[in-house]
């Protein structure tokens, strides 16, 4: 195999061609560069399956509807897309983005309509938000001051890459030695930090944010998850004052699941480990990934 198609770091799908993760490139001039003008989003493969890849698409359509960004190719060719660049890869754990950017009008057009949407996808080894250490002890969370951008300037339902908030709200985090940031809306809420959506367990009920928020796929399989194991849930606003008194907070994320928070604000949560029913949950995350309600096997080419 040439180094020029040697996918082992992981595939991309760039203007039509699939290309080793290192060549995929985007123009320059692409509003999704220029402009932040794009939708995406991100599904997980484990132990070679998709998961919950229905839910990641169904979201990625509604996105792409709100933004008025057409994919070009139906849910089948996307899926057929982001097989193959799983397949080339030859990755059993994956993490698995699709995006569509605005493209560009043509010369002279500042006029969106006239734009010519583009669809990329690439598929590399999965991501975990958080490191082994931090997976063990439990994440050391800040809320932050930075206020996330508002819901009817940006749909946070559409995801998206305005992550300027989250990026200096977590360099603020990083500063004063947390690992990972959350940020607030204009009423002091908590509502969700870069690449994950915030529970806190208060009176033994699991509490998450309503609004200001994605509707993480993650979210919706903890809230899932809940309701089998019986584990009482509210999504209602969060206030910040009621995450830092919290008996258990953690983070739910494609990039790792269920993820513990030990320490918000530098105070200990609870007792300051991870909490049983932040444990049963984390637990039952990756029991549920071998369900074959949640599960679609990759099929690898050549096997
Ligand atoms: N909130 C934001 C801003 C995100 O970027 C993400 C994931 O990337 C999430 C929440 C969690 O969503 P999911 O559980 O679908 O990964």
């Amino acid at each position: 195999m040439t180094a020029a198609c040697d996918f082992s770091q992981g595939a991309a799908f760039v203007r039509g061609e699939f290309v080793p993760i290192g060549q995929a490139c985007v123009p320059i001039t692409d509003w999704g560069f220029l402009r932040s003008d794009a939708t995406y989003d991100v599904v997980t493969v484990w132990e070679g399956a998709f998961f919950r890849l229905d839910a990641h698409l169904d979201r990625f359509l509604a996105s792409c509807g709100r933004f008025r960004l057409d994919p070009g190719r139906s849910r089948d060719e996307i899926t057929a897309v982001l097989e193959r660049c799983v397949s080339l890869a030859r990755l059993r754990r994956s993490y698995v983005e699709m995006i569509v950017t605005r493209g560009q009008p043509p010369w002279g057009s500042r006029d969106p309509r006239q734009a010519v949407n583009q669809f990329y996808a690439f598929a590399v080894p999965y991501v975990w938000i958080a490191n082994d250490e931090q997976r063990q002890r439990g994440l050391h969370l800040r809320i932050s001051e930075v206020q996330r951008i508002p819901a009817a300037s940006v749909d946070p339902r559409a995801k998206n890459y305005h992550w300027n908030d989250l990026t200096m709200g977590l360099l603020g985090a990083l500063d004063a030695g947390a690992d990972t940031v959350v940020l607030t809306d204009a009423a002091g809420n908590v509502v969700e930090g870069p690449g994950f959506n915030v529970f806190a367990v208060t009176g033994g009920r699991l509490v998450t944010p309503a609004e200001g928020v994605l509707e993480g796929v993650t979210r919706r399989t903890v809230l899932e998850m809940a309701h089998a194991l019986g584990i009482p849930c509210e999504v209602r606003a969060l206030p910040a004052a009621e995450a830092r008194a919290a008996q258990e907070v953690f983070l739910s994320t494609s990039g790792g699941g269920v993820l513990p928070v030990t320490r918000v604000d530098g105070q200990a949560v609870g007792s300051g480990g991870v909490g049983p029913l932040t444990r049963q949950l984390a637990k039952t995350y990756w029991d549920w990934h071998a369900d074959p309600r949640y599960s679609t096997p990759v099929r690898y080419d050549g096997d």
